[in-house]
């Protein structure tokens, strides 16, 4: 079965006078996505779900619902609802009576709207509240009942800007996984903008990455992990060791470089790459193996010899700083558990073996 495209952005430009907030940006959601658009502020997310509400029009390109240009469609004719971070919600009006706003506003039958909203009140869990007043809630309360307000219209699509951002951190873990379980129960498009990467991580089925208005990546939160196409995506997402490289050979993506000293690794490659060319090695310091000099080697595509330079205690893990080169000082991540389980007792001045795999090393060039 072909895939259902709910929401296409084609070539999407929007401009504040000689601003550009939004650049070139292009973009396809199937039917029942949980998308995240990531990215630091100001990088142009919330202006990107403006679009696609109708809030704003864009400069240059076009926004299609559903296979169709919406062209200059106001925001109430799109089949989207948008959450916003500050709940907006009435003060003077009832919980109940937040909920069936929008659907007074399009005349639906009094008995068929207060079943629609007791139903909707139910499926974010809070089915005893509806006589109360907003100020009555705690906020994550208050963050149901607006998100209660916006299913209950069943848009095609709900447009969610940082709707979990006013909460504190364990309230919000909760609610990440009640808003991912809240979306398969639906089977609503939820386009989700958050700065905040685990949060995207866990959430979404894909992920685009946004940077000063562009859409640098999009792919599933373990493709924009493991393969990021970006010095930006591989630091925005995780940590990450940059070692400065120079292309030796670059076959069907799989590319030698020369770090340090002429030190040769093998690595993945995320553009097109030639002899010569100057780029950057990227590795996760959890894909790093350390191991005692002599000791049999896992990994024997990228097999060196480092020394110690200072191991962190860090409660579940230990960081180590370990010097392979007079300029190549990479960082490796162990949780305690396996270090033990390694015998990895290194400390500061220990002559140790590196190595990782080329599979996970990738040589980046912008
Ligand atoms: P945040 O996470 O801080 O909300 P964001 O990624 O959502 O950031 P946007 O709100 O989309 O960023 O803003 C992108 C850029 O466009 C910012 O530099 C912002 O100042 C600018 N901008 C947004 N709206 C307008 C406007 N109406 N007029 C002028 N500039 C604007």
């Amino acid at each position: 079965m072909a895939e259902t495209i709910d929401v296409e952005l084609r070539q999407v430009t929007k401009q504040f006078g000689r601003f550009t907030a939004v650049d070139n940006v292009s973009l396809k959601i199937e039917r029942g996505e949980f998308f995240a658009l990531l990215g630091p502020s100001g990088c142009g997310k919330t202006t990107t779900l403006r679009l696609i509400a109708g809030f704003e029009l864009p400069t240059q390109g076009e926004v299609m619902l559903n296979g169709e240009p919406v062209g200059q469609l106001p925001p109430f004719k799109r089949n989207v609802n948008t959450v916003f971070q500050s709940y907006a919600l009435f003060p003077h009006l009832t919980v109940e009576e937040n909920v069936a706003f929008g659907l007074e506003m399009k005349k639906v039958d009094r008995k068929e709207a207060a079943r629609r909203v007791g139903d909707a009140l139910d499926l974010v869990r809070l089915p005893d509240i509806g006589h109360r007043r907003p100020h009555q809630l705690s906020g994550g309360q208050r963050q149901r009942v607006a998100l209660a307000r916006a299913i209950v219209n069943r848009p095609r699509v709900l447009l969610l800007d940082e709707p979990l951002g006013a909460l504190d951190l364990k309230l919000r873990k909760a609610m990440q996984l009640e808003l991912k379980e809240l979306q398969r129960q639906l089977d609503i498009t939820f386009i989700f903008v958050t700065h905040d990467q685990e949060e995207a991580l866990v959430m979404s089925d894909r992920i685009g990455v946004m940077n000063e208005g562009e859409l640098l990546q999009i792919g599933r939160p373990s493709e924009i992990y493991d393969q990021p196409n970006s010095r930006f995506v591989a630091d925005f997402i995780g940590d990450t060791n940059f070692i400065p490289c120079r292309v030796e050979s670059c076959d069907d993506g799989l590319a030698q470089v020369a770090i340090g000293d002429n030190l040769l690794v093998n690595a993945m490659s995320a553009t097109a790459v030639s002899a010569g060319q100057e780029a950057t090695l990227a590795i996760r310091p959890e894909k790093i193996h350390l191991q005692k000099i002599g000791d049999e080697v896992y990994h024997d595509e990228a097999n060196f010899t480092g020394v110690v330079e200072d191991a962190v205690f860090l409660g579940t893990d230990t960081l180590f700083k370990v010097r392979l080169a007079p300029s190549v000082l990479v960082e490796v991540l162990y949780q305690n558990e396996n270090a033990i389980f390694a015998e990895l007792d290194f400390g500061k001045g220990d002559t140790i073996g590196v190595s990782w795999m080329s599979s996970s090393a990738r040589v980046l060039t912008i």
